[in-house]
């Protein structure tokens, strides 16, 4: 067993509360799986059902073609890797990492290679005499990684396993975790909140918002072809600028965006796909990064504007910028001087530009 299929999966908890709509995904055999959304969309609650830790209410979950609605989670063939780590206290790192092996009766020296192999590749070998409490928080997530890598499982199921760490911990353990999905060869699903981390990580993105799926795709895909507002916003920093308008149409293969003064006209390929859609009412999404100031002056791709805020992020700075009496704002070198109430022109990368249906939110490309 290694690919997991929900078929049309509703979580309904007992005080009705509905957690999980019309669940439709196939995860392949060993495919990095990131569950991604804000608190409360339904992330832990699918990823339980996977593990057999909430039951479904309705539906189909197939580990390959075998229905698993009701099997306990101890015949799933899965290992769970939590936020809170969940290590015993009074056991040794090595026990810890035993564990799951001696309950099933793993003859002793088949442990004790398992365990040594395991602790070897986290390189926490040297640790295996130590308490949970004798270690630190990046060495004790090592721990609950072995742990679940001695089981040998048919997939791994993760749930914000690197939340507890520093923002420098989090990034190497990041790549560690990518490492160990290459080495294992094995089907991983992984949740959390955080767009890098499921940037990083994934080779498919399951974005999820009030137990709805909205997109599921590439990491590409996700962040250059959003489906709807909701996934657009979800992901950059500073999250995607909208500004409302319409489309004025001149014929079927040109168009031009408009909000008052403000005119894009738009590159022909997006032209094509709007078709004739003159007066439609549009909300037209920019990313933080998609302007130059270097370029500015291109007739038909200018945005002017005031300087609000200037923040300094290291390489870059995010720009607060007014566009009559709206905020937006953009990401840009380092090397731009600008002064708080300074007058910017800012040429828009228009190729990169998003539309959506003001109404519903759903893209128009
Ligand atoms: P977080 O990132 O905060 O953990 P999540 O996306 O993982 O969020 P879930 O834990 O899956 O969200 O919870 C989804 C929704 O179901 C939330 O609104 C939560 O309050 C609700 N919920 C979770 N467990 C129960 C329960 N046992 N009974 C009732 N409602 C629950």
């Amino acid at each position: 067993m290694a690919r997991i299929r929900f078929e049309h999966v509703e979580k309904k908890y007992s005080n009705g509360f509905h957690a999980v709509k019309d669940l439709n995904l196939d995860i392949q055999d060993k495919e990095f799986i990131v569950l991604l959304g804000p608190s409360g969309c339904g992330k832990s609650t699918t990823l339980n059902m996977i593990a057999g830790l909430e039951d479904i209410s309705d539906g189909a979950l197939r580990f390959d073609d075998e229905i698993v609605n009701f099997a306990p989670p101890h015949r799933r063939d899965v290992a769970m890797v939590f936020q809170s780590y969940a290590l015993y206290p009074h056991k040794s790192v090595f026990d810890n990492i035993g564990f799951g092996l001696k309950m099933r009766k793993v003859p002793r020296d088949e442990i004790e290679r398992r365990v040594r192999e395991a602790a070897g590749k986290l390189e926490i070998d040297h640790l295996l005499d130590r308490r949970p409490s004798q270690l630190s928080g990046g060495q004790r997530q090592r721990v609950a990684l072995g742990r679940a890598m001695v089981r040998e499982p048919a997939a791994f199921l993760m749930d914000e396993p690197l939340s507890n760490l520093d923002a420098a911990l989090r990034i190497s353990m990041r790549a560690e975790i990518k490492e160990l999905h290459r080495a294992m060869q094995t089907t991983f699903v992984y949740v959390t909140h955080d767009q890098a981390e499921a940037l990083t990580l994934a080779d498919r993105i399951v974005v999820m918002n009030d137990g709805v799926v909205q997109q599921i795709g590439t990491p590409d895909d996700i962040y250059e072809r959003p489906k709807n507002t909701f996934v657009a916003s979800f992901l950059g920093n500073p999250p995607i600028n909208y500004i409302d308008g319409q489309i004025e149409s001149t014929d079927g293969s040109t168009a031009r965006f408009r909000r008052g003064d403000l005119a894009f006209d738009l590159p022909a390929s997006i032209a094509a796909k709007l078709g004739s859609s003159h007066g439609r009412e549009v909300r037209l999404g920019i990313r933080a990064e998609d302007v130059d100031e270097t370029a500015a002056g291109a007739a038909g791709s200018v945005i002017r504007g005031k300087v609000n805020s200037i923040l300094p992020v290291g390489s870059d700075q995010f720009l607060g910028f007014d566009l009559a009496g709206q905020e937006l704002f953009f990401r840009v070198g380092k090397d731009l001087a600008h002064n708080l109430g300074d007058d910017v022109a800012l040429s828009v990368d228009l190729n990169r530009l998003h539309l959506f249906d003001k109404d519903s939110g759903e893209t128009l490309l």
